[in-house]
C-alpha cells in the first residue's frame, strides 16, 4: 500500500450499480424516499431572535441532535455559495439559523479531526495523531457532560476511525454502527474487492428508532453519515453528471435528502421546537487544488474548510452569518454554553456566543485577527515512519503551510487575494513568514491537555485494519 501522502486515488466515473443497489434496497423497505420530492417541507417552529437564542440555556426541555458528514467541503453547499442545488435543506436550515462562513477543521483525518472537535483541544495536545493513537479515556467528552446533565446519549455511526477502540464511546449509552437490515453490499470504486455496509440510510433508521423509543427524554444525539465520503447516491439524486466532482455532488444532495427526512420526523414527533441541530463536518475534500485528490494527506484549505450550521427551536427571521473565522474546537464550547450545560475544561477552541452576538446586531466582518490551526502527521499511516508534522496556521489574511520535517519548503498564502491558496509569497512577505514559523513551532510545542501525559495506543486487529482500508486509507 502507498504512503498516504502519495496516495491519489483512481477515480472512474461513477457509481451507477451501486447507486442501483442502494435505491433497490430502500426501496425494498418501503421507505419511499425517493418519490417524496424536495419541495417545501412543513416547519412550525415560531419565529425567534437573538435574545430566544441567548436564553436557550435557561430552558430544560432543549435537546441537542449533532449531524456530521463526514468529508464535506463548505464550498460544495448552496448556502456556502456553490451554484449546484446540492442542499436544499441544509440551505433551510442555515436560511432560519446561524451560519459560520469560515470555519476550519482541525485536521484533514477524521480521527484527528474528531478528538480535536471532541475535546476542543488541538491535535498538538489531543495528541490522536497517528493511526494507532487512542483519545485518552480521562479526557472529558461533551457526551459525558450531556450525560450527567441527564440527557440519554446516543451515537449512530458509520467511520472506522471513530470506533469504540479509538476513544470515541465515552459518554455515550449508545454507540451504535448499524448493520444494515437491507444486506446491500456497497463497493468501493477504487477498491471493487472490499464490500462495504449499507448506506446512510441505515443511520437515518436509527434515528427514527432512537426518536421513536426516547423522543420524549432529554436527548444528545450525534448521527455520523459516510455516504459523502464514499460517493454514495441514489438515481434520484444523479443530477450533476459523472466524473469524480459530479458524483461528490451527487452524494452531497442525497445525504441532503435523508436529512430531509429526518427534519420531517423531527416535525411530526413536535420535537423541531425543542431541538438544537448542529451541523458540521470533519474535513472536505481536494479535487487537484494541490498534489492529488482525497483528503488526509496535507492540510490545504480544500481540506480544512468545513460548514457549521446551528438551527435552533424557532425560526431566526433573517437568518444570521457569522463572517468571523471560527474552527471545529469552538464548536463545543459554543454548542454547551447555549443550552446550559457545563463547559469542557482548558480548551484552546473558544465560545462563538460574542461572534453570533456581534453578527445579530449587524457587525459581522471578517476576522482580521481571527487564528485558526490545521495539523496532520503527514506519516500517521506508516508506524515505522517518523512523524511529519504539517500544520497550517492561519492569522488574519495569511495562512502559513509549515512542515516541520523540512521548514524551508513552508509556504505562505494571501487568503483574502488568493482564496485557494495557488501562489505562495513567502519570498514577498519575510517578516510575516518569519513570524508565523515561529507561532507554528510553539504551537507543535503546545502544553499537555488537562489528563496530563496520558497518550494511548490500541492494537488494531487485521479485520478492522481492512475495513479501514476500505475507506480508502492506506494504513500499514
Ligand atoms: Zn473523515
Amino acid at each position: 500500500m502507498s504512503e498516504p501522502e502519495h496516495r491519489v486515488k483512481k477515480r472512474r466515473p461513477v457509481l451507477e450499480v451501486l447507486a442501483a443497489i442502494v435505491a433497490i434496497a430502500l426501496l425494498a423497505a418501503g421507505i419511499g424516499l425517493f418519490f417524496s420530492g424536495d419541495g417545501e417541507r412543513r416547519d412550525s417552529r415560531p419565529i425567534g431572535t437573538i435574545d430566544d437564542v441567548l436564553a436557550l440555556r435557561d430552558r430544560d426541555d432543549v435537546n441537542v441532535l449533532f449531524i456530521l458528514v463526514d468529508t464535506l467541503r463548505a464550498d460544495r453547499l448552496g448556502c456556502y455559495g456553490y451554484e449546484r442545488d446540492t442542499s436544499p435543506n441544509l440551505d433551510a436550515l442555515a436560511a432560519s439559523g446561524i451560519r459560520f462562513a469560515q470555519q476550519v477543521s482541525q485536521s484533514s483525518w477524521t480521527k484527528c479531526s474528531m478528538s480535536s472537535l471532541w475535546t476542543g483541544l488541538y491535535p498538538a495536545r489531543t495528541r490522536s495523531l497517528r493511526a494507532y493513537d487512542v483519545l485518552s479515556e480521562q479526557a472529558t467528552t461533551p457526551a459525558e457532560l450531556f450525560r450527567e446533565a441527564g440527557f440519554r446519549t446516543a451515537a449512530v455511526w458509520r467511520n472506522g476511525w471513530i470506533a469504540p477502540n479509538f476513544g470515541f464511546s465515552q459518554g455515550f449509552e449508545i454507540y451504535l454502527s448499524p448493520l444494515s437490515p437491507r444486506g446491500a453490499k456497497m463497493r468501493r470504486i477504487d477498491s471493487p474487492n472490499i464490500a462495504l455496509e449499507g448506506s446512510d440510510g441505515d443511520i437515518i433508521d436509527s434515528a427514527r428508532e432512537f426518536l421513536r423509543a426516547h423522543g420524549h427524554e432529554r436527548w444528545f444525539l450525534y448521527l455520523h453519515m459516510m455516504d459523502v465520503h464514499q460517493y454514495a447516491y441514489s438515481e434520484d439524486t444523479a443530477l450533476f453528471g459523472t466524473n469524480y466532482s459530479d458524483s461528490y455532488d451527487n452524494s452531497i444532495r442525497w445525504v441532503d435528502s435523508l436529512l430531509g427526512h429526518l427534519f420531517d420526523e423531527l416535525e411530526q414527533r413536535g420535537l423541531r421546537e425543542n431541538t438544537l441541530i448542529v451541523f458540521s463536518s470533519d474535513h472536505g475534500e481536494a479535487f487537484g487544488e494541490h498534489d492529488g485528490e482525497g483528503h488526509a494527506r496535507n492540510v490545504y484549505g480544500e481540506v480544512t474548510t468545513t460548514p457549521l450550521i446551528m438551527s435552533f427551536p424557532f425560526r431566526l427571521e433573517p437568518g444570521i452569518v457569522v463572517e468571523a473565522r471560527s474552527e471545529n474546537v469552538d464548536l463545543w464550547p459554543t454548542a454547551l454554553e447555549l443550552v446550559g450545560v457545563p463547559p469542557l475544561p482548558d480548551t484552546d477552541g473558544q465560545s462563538l456566543v460574542p461572534d453570533i452576538v456581534a453578527a445579530a446586531g449587524g457587525a459581522s466582518e471578517p476576522d482580521a485577527e481571527g487564528i485558526a490551526i490545521a495539523h496532520l502527521d503527514q506519516s500517521w499511516g506508516r508506524e515505522q515512519q517518523k512523524p511529519r508534522p504539517m500544520v497550517s496556521y492561519t492569522e488574519g489574511r495569511w495562512r502559513l503551510i509549515y512542515r516541520a520535517h523540512a521548514p524551508k519548503t513552508s509556504e505562505l498564502y494571501d487568503k483574502w487575494q488568493d482564496p485557494r491558496e495557488q501562489q505562495n509569497i513567502a519570498d514577498d512577505w519575510p517578516e510575516v513568514y518569519e513570524d508565523l514559523v515561529a507561532k507554528a513551532e510553539a504551537y507543535l510545542a503546545s502544553r499537555p491537555p488537562p489528563w496530563g501525559d496520558d497518550a494511548p495506543t490500541v492494537e488494531i486487529d487485521e479485520m478492522q485494519l481492512n475495513q479501514l482500508r476500505a475507506l480508502g486509507y492506506g494504513v500499514q
